[in-house]
């Protein structure tokens, strides 16, 4: 079983990753041929989802990895600790990832 955030290798009776506070998987997805930088770093969900949208826009993937609860649950348990969260993008899009969350920023 793998991590799909920090792409961990685990044994098969281990379902989650109590590091990234997500669920394992069988397979890792296309994440381990990509190399992943934090971006900017949001207090609050809210606003970093807001940038993950203004990046897809773009066509720009990007994940936000929090001290919150993952939603593979389904549950944002997000104001329990006014934790942030981290925005992440693949290494070849950070500089145009970082001018469009510039520009969003400002424009907000
Ligand atoms: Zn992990």
């Amino acid at each position: 079983m793998f991590c799909p955030e920090c792409q961990s290798e685990f044994t098969s009776d281990v379902s989650f990753c109590n590091d990234c506070n997500v669920s394992l998987v069988e397979t890792l997805p296309e994440l381990e041929t990509v190399s992943w930088s934090p971006i900017k770093e949001y207090l609050g969900y809210i606003p970093a989802e807001m940038a993950k949208a203004a990046l897809s826009d773009e066509n720009i993937p990007s994940f936000i990895k929090g001290d919150f609860l993952s939603t593979a649950y389904g549950i944002k348990a997000w104001d329990a600790a006014g934790g942030k969260a981290v925005l992440f993008v693949p290494e070849e899009f950070f500089e145009k990832a970082t001018s469009i969350i510039e520009n969003f920023s400002v424009n907000n």
